[in-house]
């Protein structure tokens, strides 16, 4: 199997324009027209992963976390990142990396974390904003369902659980053709009056160059007349850490004892148990204190997450609890999450889970 047969599958699930500024998530090393035979997922990519791709005969790593994500100047393989990006060089290995994509999407880290803890009706915690477009077009009434289902066809027009959606008004066009010009209704040198249709409809970023292929394609202009606006909607089902309810509210402490026990974590980092039960959660997979004023104002009795520092625990204020679980265990399914996807689609590849938890945190209790 080619290796952007898997690559557009993810992308397809997490869009590589949903990751953070700072992230480099997306085919780090490798050609997207190699060859894969057989694939080995973790959740950091380290020279003991590369060992266990090799020795697996695995020539594609697939982690959440990017290993590299600063450029790179030298590579002496004085660093670990060096070490491993040269190592995976040498043996044609391909490395790729799903990670703020993957945290953005419902589907993703967080909704893994939702599930193994039975959270129910779970939705974004902070949606992102600029990740749709407006697509305003102008056609001749007898082309317009032409044109608006092929724009339907390349993703234009779907909103959550609706597709198809559009508004059209009625009105007439004005143009004349200049020399060399070939135009589909009128003259030459006159000026047309056309009736038309103007058809508004939006589209996710990422489906930008299919949608103007298909208006391009299916309009009958010489000269495509259409607008495209940059909107700051929100997009309620993508961005970070999720918030839904707990089947039946819980005391604090059986809480604790849920989340342990459900994300294998040997410590729970918390604040101070509340005098109320805990029936709303709100979760992030990884690095999530910056969603905290989220959860509380979207009244969460408590927040899992990781990587609270000292001071950040105080700005709980006793509204809500914050548990923090390990970085590596609030993401540690994601790896399955991530097979899980790729065998319901393609059932005859060989993927594998690695076999190493790469966790550079050790407890000592
Ligand atoms: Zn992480």
């Amino acid at each position: 199997m080619k290796l952007a047969e898997i690559t557009n599958f993810l992308e397809n699930i997490a869009p590589l324009n949903y990751q953070e500024d700072y992230d480099n998530a997306g085919l780090i090393v490798g050609n997207a027209n190699d060859e894969i035979h057989a694939a080995l997922v973790a959740l950091d990519c380290t020279e003991q992963i590369i060992d266990e791709a090799i020795a697996k005969n695995c020539n594609l790593i697939i982690t959440h976390h990017p290993i590299v994500f600063k450029g790179l100047k030298k590579f002496n393989g004085k660093t670990y990142v060096e070490k491993v990006v040269l190592k995976a060089i040498k043996n044609n290995i391909a490395l790729y990396a799903i990670h703020t994509n993957l945290d953005h999407v419902a589907h993703g880290v967080s909704g893994e974390i939702c599930k193994r803890l039975g959270i129910q009706n779970a939705k974004i915690l902070a949606p992102k904003n600029n990740l749709l477009k407006k697509l305003v077009t102008f056609c001749p009434t007898a082309q317009a369902d032409e044109v608006r289902n092929a724009l339907f066809a390349a993703g234009a027009g779907a909103i959550s659980n609706y597709s198809e959606c559009s508004f059209n008004a009625e009105g007439t066009g004005t143009f004349k053709g200049g020399e060399g010009a070939n135009p589909f209704v009128g003259e030459v040198g006159l000026q047309h009056r056309e009736a038309e249709v103007r058809i508004e409809t939006i589209f996710k970023v990422q489906d930008e160059r299919k949608v103007l292929l298909a208006l391009l394609e299916n309009h009958p202009y010489e000269e495509v007349a259409y607008d495209i606006y940059a909107l700051t909607n929100r997009l309620d089902n993508v961005g970070a850490g999720m918030v839904g309810w707990l089947p039946q509210e819980m005391d604090n402490v059986d809480f604790l004892n849920l989340v342990k026990q459900r994300m294998n974590a040997k410590v729970i980092r918390h604040t101070a148990l509340l005098p109320k039960k805990i029936k709303k959660v709100a979760v992030c997979g990884g690095s999530g204190s910056f969603l905290l004023k989220d959860a509380i104002a979207a009244g969460a009795d408590a927040f899992i997450t990781a990587d609270f520092k000292y001071h950040e625990f105080f700005d709980a204020e006793q509204k809500l609890v914050i548990c923090d679980i390990g970085h590596y265990e609030s993401e540690q399914f994601t790896s399955n999450l991530l097979i899980d996807n790729i065998q319901e689609k393609f059932p005859n590849f060989a993927i594998r889970l690695t076999e190493h938890n790469t966790n550079p945190i050790n407890y000592f209790i």
